[in-house]
């Protein structure tokens, strides 16, 4: 689609008739160039073939006003001229016209040239849409992957994060807290008489009540770098990075009372007519060499001493920090 900008129409006719040959090129001819611009929004050209002398607006003037709109701003413009004079030409390729044409064309340089800045335009297009779609398409993966790395890392049922996620961020906090000589501390949590809930509701309504009891634990967590996890089937974890045994037994205590709150019946538990759950909580402040399982198998054994006690409560330690190694 070639669109014509001159004040003259007998330039029009000349030109209409060179390309009337051409079944494939469409000619529009605008008259007017204060609607230059607007028209080529309209109809869009693939190539321009701009008058150099008109009056109000020029063809330079008009060739700036065509680079600083941003809807027509990369249209190939052919400069149309009745003078050869260089310095002319050169204004006009400074104005930023693509290529300059001594009027009247010669019909199959006009042809030729009108080809030639067309289809490369054409081209720049398809360009730019093939390498907006890979850019959508770029986007799109990465979003997938993100959630490719969710799902890996989240226990489906619950949608805390699973325990191989867990022992991977453990790890990392662990070695953080050597560094820093800060203590870190963990939190086991097991729901108490849940054989038996199981047996009596089913294994659905188990499901249920442990959904509830991870909404329990993340609603009492009020740190963005503590790591909550659930472990194993009726098993929690919660790491708390820089954190005191008092603290973090205070946080034991909180999640055991919410999970009383949330009054889940259990008709068939002799601890209470309502879910209970049991917790062990351990802290150390980690020296270079220490197993980050030590605390791990520690918050388990006080988690054990509170099912033996009666469950339904939190049972706490602190561990010494081992003794640092004066040859490491
Ligand atoms: P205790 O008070 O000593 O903790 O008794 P308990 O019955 O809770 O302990 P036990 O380890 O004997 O039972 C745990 C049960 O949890 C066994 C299993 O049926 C159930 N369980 C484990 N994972 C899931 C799960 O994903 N969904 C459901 N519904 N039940 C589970
Ligand atoms: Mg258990
Ligand atoms: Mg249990």
């Amino acid at each position: 689609m070639v669109m014509l900008v001159d004040d003259q129409p007998f330039v029009a006719e000349i030109i209409r008739r060179q390309l009337i040959s051409e079944h494939d090129i469409n000619f529009h001819y605008c008259i007017n160039p204060a609607e230059a611009i607007s028209t080529a929004e309209k109809i869009g050209p693939t190539v321009v073939l701009l008058d150099l002398v008109m009056p109000d607006i020029d063809g330079l003037m008009l060739c700036r006003l065509f680079r600083n709109q941003p809807t027509v701003r990369d249209l190939p413009i052919v400069m149309l001229s009745s003078t050869e004079d260089a310095a002319v030409k050169a204004q006009a390729f400074a104005a930023g016209a693509n290529d300059y044409l001594v009027k009247p064309p010669e019909k199959l340089e006009l042809i030729a040239r009108l080809r030639y800045h067309s289809s490369s335009y054409i081209n720049k297009l398809q360009r730019d849409e093939a390498y907006r779609a890979l850019r959508a398409s770029q986007i799109r993966l990465e979003e997938l992957n993100m959630e490719l790395l969710q799902l890996a890392n989240l226990d489906g049922l619950t949608g805390l994060a699973n325990r191989r996620y867990f022992n991977e961020r453990y790890h990392e906090e662990w070695a953080r807290a050597v560094r820093g000589k800060k203590p870190i501390a963990l939190l086991m949590l097991d729901v108490d008489r849940f054989k038996t809930f199981n047996d009596h509701y089913g294994h659905l309504g188990g499901d249920d009540c442990l959904k509830q009891i991870a909404a329990a634990i993340k609603k009492m967590m009020a740190r963005p770098g503590d790591i909550v996890a659930r472990y194993g089937g009726e098993e929690f974890i919660v790491a708390l990075p820089d954190t005191s045994l008092n603290s973090a037994a205070y946080l034991a205590e909180k999640i055991r009372i919410e999970v009383e709150k949330q009054a889940i019946p259990h008709e068939v538990s002799d601890i209470s007519p309502y879910v209970t759950v049991s917790l062990g909580v351990a802290e150390m402040i980690p020296s270079p060499g220490t197993d980050p399982n030590t605390l791990i198998k520690q918050a388990d054994e006080c988690l054990y001493q509170a099912k033996r006690l009666g469950r339904n409560q939190v049972q706490a330690v602190m561990l010494a920090a081992d003794p640092v190694d004066p040859t490491e």
